[in-house]
């Protein structure tokens, strides 16, 4: 069965342009004009992938991305940007998009990039539905990640985390006490050259701790090494 791309995009040439890239591609595409029109598609459809305008006439981008995560609606969102928009491609991280591109771009590259999200997705299921048993279990402190089975747990409660925080939580644990350089996570967790702007990283960072941490100033699991990158440890008793 074909996977299916949702694309957000007022623009009609854009649209246009992104749904036949797609489809020459071999995905099933669903279009949407904004952002209202693109949660119901996203509750109707249910897309593997979210390719999400950030400019959109009432409900932006980020709006749309915001309520999507606030449903708990994980699905990978590739946010388009206009070209040199820093503050907003970093707030579209922080709100849960998963990746961004900046306009204008080619549509094989955006087509390459929903090859590249998907592909990992499918990895990451792919795992999941082959392991009958529990699988790998990597325990720090009150923290269980089961890499196989797409499941993280702190103090016992699943945490709710998107795709690409859960694969930096797994490769922070598998390669804990380590110090891990920001360079060294974008291109294991991301794959691919991000032109040096590691702010992605740090952002979902941030995410984490959100999530595991008690005072996020003084995180006990994902400590800041001044000067390097990350480390991932069990807090000290
Ligand atoms: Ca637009």
């Amino acid at each position: 069965m074909a996977q299916k791309i949702l694309v957000v995009e007022d623009e009609m040439s854009i649209q246009t342009l992104l749904q036949f890239n797609l489809e020459q591609a071999g995905y099933e595409v669903v279009t949407a004009d904004d952002g209202a029109e693109a949660l119901e598609k996203v509750e109707l459809d249910k897309p593997n992938c979210i390719i999400l305008d950030l400019m959109l006439p009432e409900m932006d981008g980020l709006e749309v991305c915001k309520e999507l995560r606030s449903r708990h609606i994980f699905t990978p969102v590739l946010m388009l940007t206009a070209k040199d928009d820093e503050f907003d491609k970093v707030l579209g991280l922080e709100l849960g998009a998963d990746d961004y591109m900046t306009k204008p771009f080619s549509p094989r590259e955006v087509v390459a990039r929903v090859k590249a999200i998907l592909r990992r997705i499918k990895q990451l299921e792919g795992m999941k539905s082959s392991t009958t048993e529990e699988g790998e279990r990597i325990q720090v402190g009150e923290l269980d990640v089961y890499p196989n089975n797409y499941e993280a747990y702190f103090q016992g409660e699943l945490m709710e985390v998107t795709p690409k925080e859960f694969e930096l939580l797994v490769y922070l644990v598998r390669h804990k006490g380590r110090v891990l350089t920001r360079e060294q996570l974008l291109s294991a967790v991301w794959n691919y050259d991000f032109v040096g702007d590691t702010r992605i990283v740090d952002v979902h960072v941030s995410h984490l701790r959100e999530k595991i941490e008690q005072n996020t100033r003084k995180p006990e699991y994902i400590k800041t090494i001044r000067g390097l990158g990350y480390k991932l440890e069990g807090p000290s008793t």
